[in-house]
């Protein structure tokens, strides 16, 4: 690309950027430490490639402090191709371990004398408390320990100045999301997928029998997995170490089960974090509950464990987009790191990649634990920080229904509507709104088949238990439709009348934006649209104006991904056993190969249908040759979100957008840049192209252009992945991002409807139609009025879009000489203490 590179940012910032941040003449250790994470490699590989890009040298340091302690072959400079096809593989490919020797001083200075022989004076540590304290520890001594290797006769003085030194950045690898300073932990995201594909299973296969599943979950110090993954399922009850049950919880716990019971619901979902605890500290355990419901109340019980399998699979495409931001932050971090600045750690706030101060965090880490030994609970959890808190706030308010009697009436008639395609994850925000209307005093009203089902009079009252276990389901239940209400205003304004709906809240994708619009613009005209509106996002595509994300979007980011890799595992069966070229056998095979990604994850009945659609174009090709390029269409309209942020988590050479045009020159060099690339060890090459990046270069003229300039060298295979990105179970962060969003909006509704005590307050102001979406570290109510001025109507999309900032971060990944926005690039910050009253933005 590199002169025709025309992503954002001003031409020539790539010299400037090598000028100001030049990586020449250091050299970084990469090292990953304490238990292992999905998603480590992806951070791995782009700290090695990202530090190779600013022509630094990047070292591998295998099995954690240990490998540093012992030297030798244990640390290997690592070269472009050293971390090829790692992306998608869970675990560690450089080791991790547990060290001793690292503990001591004698341990550290053995560790000094090996990395300061090969001139690597930067650290990047990937690993949880425990490994960045020690990281920490051992850059304090540093100038210490170089003087006691000179008296010792290792190195010479002037060593001991030119390495004087030592810089270290750390990223947090832990599934347990434990790390206070982070919203999200490389490998918490993937470990939630695993947990919840069990629990997705147990719901489809149990529903002939009445049984209470009791399932730990790993955290022996940290209930955040037991906590998500019970409002990502809509658990009955969840055990969490920071949070334990009031006294007594044995008999409200049978009580709250036996009413669920009561109202024909088959099943019982307990989650228990492997640490949890009572009020006085005693280890709380799954059989005691066992034992306790057994007892109590006669049901049949069941125990799941899950254990390991939580480390275990691919991660997820969160997780890989994750830890390759942080990856290439923590490179940044470390060139422009002083003597003066204090070591840190990168991590996420919302969703905006920040640097804090690494010991800061360590501290308050262990400030919790300290809090939950003295019992201190309440501080526990708002130590644990604002996304903690309010996931435990979500969770209580969705899974109990307070009664009758302690609801204040609001007398308000609030109805929800789902417009547009239908996403993964709308139905937990239909949940979410509902429950919490319900609790705050409303009478909830549901809208079927979006504005259209409204004209018709499709409009009825729902209840606390209708949308019980929504959660997980796909699709929208309430059904959705495009139609904008424009033609329909007179018979929608009668509809709200009859029912004398107070306010409006929309869960959909552009057309629920479009729509809010025309309502909006008719409030002069019909009275009745002069109450709130709000609309919470809900598109694969992504493309609402006035957030960053929308729901459904990341399922469907994961179904490209896992369609992707299962297609790479269907081609290595198929090269070691061509007999095996029938679809029938390949698919067992691919999940007796250790992709539970594959297996029960999203969008798997789908998937399986392009596994088998993909394997049959490759039994029919005639096949010389190993490498292959796959070009895959992703959906999204005109809104390159998902071939981009695809080609992130997929490690894509190419990702064709509307956004950045591209023409014959980009195409040439593309092509010429990837057989270059398969001319060396690597197999395998993928390119994305967005359904709608261009009109004459379609998916058939890239496809024929690849497989023409790449004779005799690889050879290509098509698929479109079509609608199959719209259905499949939602993902964890789906079901929780809609849970979460849903529920604010709801209490904007309420917050509203205060403002007008007693009925008829008409509201015409721009401040009553709002999106709420998700910006950088907030969630923001922007009024429809002031966000028109930020879209592009004929392309529906936002006139700009924070992921294009990603697009060179993919690029430099697939070893392109991108340019790199320096103005982008965050700086360190303290450790921020909220007040009671900031709000988590996911
Ligand atoms: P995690 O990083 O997941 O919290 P551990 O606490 O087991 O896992 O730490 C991993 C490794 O980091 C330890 O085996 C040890 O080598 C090193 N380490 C941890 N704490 C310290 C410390 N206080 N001083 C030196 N090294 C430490
Ligand atoms: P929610 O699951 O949305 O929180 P409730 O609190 O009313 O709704 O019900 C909780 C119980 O219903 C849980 O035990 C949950 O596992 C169970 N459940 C979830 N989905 C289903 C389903 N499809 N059929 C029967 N029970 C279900």
């Amino acid at each position: 690309m590199d002169d025709h590179d025309v992503s954002p940012g001003p031409k020539g910032s790539l010299r400037k950027f090598l000028e100001q941040l030049s990586g020449a003449g250091k050299a970084i250790g990469v090292l990953t430490s304490g238990g292992d994470a999905q998603g480590m490699n992806a951070a791995v590989r782009a700290v090695v490639r990202m530090g190779i890009y600013v022509g630094a040298k990047v070292y591998f340091i295998f099995e954690g402090y240990q490998g540093m302690v012992d030297g030798g072959s244990n640390i290997v400079e690592a070269d472009w191709e050293s971390v090829s096809s790692i992306l998608q593989v869970g675990g560690t490919i450089i080791g991790s371990a547990r060290c001793k020797d690292f503990r001591s001083r004698e341990g550290r200075l053995k560790a000094a004398r090996n990395l300061v022989q090969l001139g690597i004076t930067n650290l990047c540590v990937i690993g949880g408390d425990g490994s960045l304290t020690g990281a920490n520890i051992f850059r304090k001594e540093w100038s210490g320990l170089l003087e006691e290797l000179a008296r010792e006769g290792t190195i010479d003085a002037e060593e001991v100045e030119k390495h004087g030194h030592l810089n270290v950045v750390g990223m947090v690898g832990s599934i347990d999301n434990d790390f206070c300073g982070t919203d999200m932990t490389i490998g918490a995201d993937s470990a939630l997928h695993r947990i919840i594909e069990v629990v997705d299973a147990i719901m489809t296969t149990a529903q002939s029998h009445q049984r209470t599943f009791v399932l730990e979950v790993m955290g022996r110090h940290c209930g955040y997995l037991a906590l998500a993954s019970a409002l990502a399922c809509g658990a009955d009850w969840v055990f969490l170490p920071e949070s334990p049950p009031e006294e007594g919880w044995q008999e409200n716990m049978c009580i709250k089960l036996s009413e669920n019971r009561a109202r024909k619901k088959r099943l019982n979902i307990i989650i228990v974090a492997e640490g949890a605890i009572d009020t006085q500290n005693k280890p709380i355990t799954s059989e005691q509950i066992k034992e306790l419901v057994v007892t109590q109340l006669g049901y049949d019980t069941r125990v799941t464990i899950l254990g390991h399998v939580q480390r275990g699979g691919t991660p997820s495409a969160f997780d890989r987009i994750l830890a390759s931001r942080m990856g290439v932050e923590a490179v940044v971090a470390l060139l422009q790191a002083t003597p003066e600045t204090p070591a840190c750690v990168v991590s996420l706030s919302g969703n905006q990649a920040v640097r804090l101060p690494l010991m800061e965090c360590v501290q308050m880490t262990q400030d919790v634990q300290k809090a939950m030994d003295e019992r201190r609970f309440k501080d526990a959890v708002q130590l644990r920080g604002r996304s903690f808190e309010n996931n435990l706030n979500t969770y209580k308010r969705l899974a109990i229904k307070l009664p009758d009697s302690q609801i204040p009436k609001s007398n308000c008639n609030v109805c929800v509507v789902n417009v547009g395609a239908p996403a993964a994850g709308m139905n937990a925000a239909v949940r979410a709104a509902v429950r919490v209307g319900i609790s705050e005093g409303h009478k909830m009203f549901a809208v079927y088949d979006g504005f259209e089902g409204f004209a018709k009079g499709q409009i009825k009252e729902i209840g606390w238990a209708d949308v019980g276990g929504w959660t997980g389901q796909g699709g929208s239940i309430l059904g959705t439709k495009r139609t904008l209400p424009g033609k329909y205003l007179e018979d929608i304004a009668a509809q709200m009348h009859t029912h004398s709906i107070n306010a409006l809240l929309i869960i959909g994708g552009f057309e629920a934006y479009l729509g809010l619009l025309e309502l909006s613009a008719a409030r002069g005209k019909h009275e009745e649209f002069c109450v709130p509106m709000v609309m919470v996002p809900a598109t694969v595509s992504n493309n609402v104006p006035g957030s960053d994300f929308s729901i459904g979007a990341d399922t469907a980011l994961n179904t490209i991904t896992d369609a992707f890799h299962s297609s790479l595992m269907l081609l290595k069966e198929r090269d070691s056993y061509p007999e095996f070229c029938i679809p029938i056998c390949v698919v067992p095979a691919t999940i007796s190969n250790g992709v539970p990604g594959t297996d029960l994850s999203v969008g798997f009945d789908t998937s399986l249908n392009v596994i088998v659609g993909t394997c049959d174009r490759i039994k029919q090709s005639a096949s010389g040759t190993k490498r292959r390029v796959f070009i895959i269409e992703t959906m999204g309209g005109y809104c390159g979100y998902l071939a981009n942020m695809g080609g992130l988590a997929a490690g894509a050479d190419a990702a064709y957008i509307f956004e950045e045009p591209f023409d014959i020159r980009d195409l040439q060099s593309n092509v010429e840049h990837l057989t270059e690339k398969m001319k060396t060890t690597i197999q395998r090459g993928l390119v994305l192209r967005n359904e709608s990046c261009s009109e004459n270069y379609t998916t058939d003229f890239i496809y024929q252009l690849y497989s023409e300039e790449g004779k005799g060298v690889f050879d290509c295979r098509k698929n479109v992945l079509g609608h199959m990105q719209q259905g499949g179970a939602p993902s964890p962060f789906d079901r929780n991002f809609g849970t979460k969003i849903a529920t604010r909006a709801m209490q904007w509704v309420s917050t509203k409807l205060k403002e007008s005590p007693g009925r008829g307050k008409r509201f015409v102001s721009d401040d009553s139609v709002c999106v709420l979406g998700i910006s950088k570290r907030n969630l923001l109510f922007q009024p429809v009025a002031q966000l028109k001025e930020e879209t592009d109507f004929e392309h529906r999309i936002p006139k700009e879009q924070w992921w294009l900032k990603l697009r060179p971060l993919m690029k430099i990944l697939a070893k392109y000489e991108a340019s790199f926005e320096v103005s982008d690039v965050c700086q360190l910050e303290p450790v921020r203490h909220r007040g009671p009253e900031e709000q988590a933005a996911i």
